[in-house]
């Protein structure tokens, strides 16, 4: 199954990615993790990234079109995928679409502006591995440390307050318009983002398995 997780910064994407991944087995591709990872490695692509990146803006079009078609075209993606984050703006769909892989659902986690920026100030990810936490809703066993890897955790550079604003009026200038135009194509399921994660994938993955009967 192909799937679109589309939503605003901190509305969950990445963690409902992570569930969803296990049950299906197919991989959950994030272009931020893809991005972030690319910085730490200096590579070309994380240089050009990371300005845009540090001030809550989009990477442009062409860098991530380009990251995605890459990723897609790796063995483990014939079966599925899941995309945390991608697209982004009217112009990456178009792109994905003319890349030809058939969408079968995209689900848009809705959760409100205002509880946005509390929730992402409690948000922790590993350094190494890339695993999500949540202070209040999603703790690791030993403070501070990921549970899969032993990494530390984090805060996002990105996550801070202000930045946090940044990506918000960003989501709602260039991303939003995306439930229209996946509405318009009938592949548009959307769920509301509960405040404890659980309520929130029990939703997501009956829409999935929905789709797999
Ligand atoms: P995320 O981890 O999905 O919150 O992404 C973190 C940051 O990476 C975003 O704020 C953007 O700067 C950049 N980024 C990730 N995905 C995209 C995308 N599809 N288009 C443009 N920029 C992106």
């Amino acid at each position: 199954m192909k799937i679109i997780l589309l939503g605003a910064p901190g509305a969950g994407k990445g963690t409902q990615a992570e569930v969803i991944c296990e049950r299906l087995s197919i991989p959950a591709i994030s272009t931020g993790e893809i991005i972030r990872e690319a910085l730490k490695s200096g590579t070309e692509m994380g240089r050009k990234a990371k300005s845009y990146m540090e001030a809550g803006q989009l990477v442009p079009d062409e860098i991530v079109i380009g990251i995605i078609r890459e990723r897609l075209a790796k063995d483990d993606c014939a079966n599925g995928f899941i995309l945390d984050g991608f697209p982004r703006t009217i112009v990456q769909a178009e792109a994905l679409d003319k890349m030809g892989f058939a969408i079968d659902k995209v689900i848009d986690i809705e959760v409100a502006d205002e509880d946005i920026v509390a929730r992402i100030s409690g948000r922790r990810v590993c350094d190494s591995c890339g695993a999500i936490y949540h202070v209040r809703y999603k703790s690791s066993a030993v403070d501070g440390v990921c549970d899969k890897c032993g990494g530390t955790l984090s805060q996002r550079k990105d996550d801070q307050p202000e930045t946090v604003k940044e990506r918000l009026i960003v989501y709602h200038e260039q991303t939003e318009p995306l439930k229209e135009y996946y509405r318009r194509q009938g592949r548009l399921f959307i769920v509301e983002g509960e405040e404890h994660i659980a309520d929130t994938t029990r939703k997501t993955l009956a829409i999935l398995e929905e789709a797999q009967l």
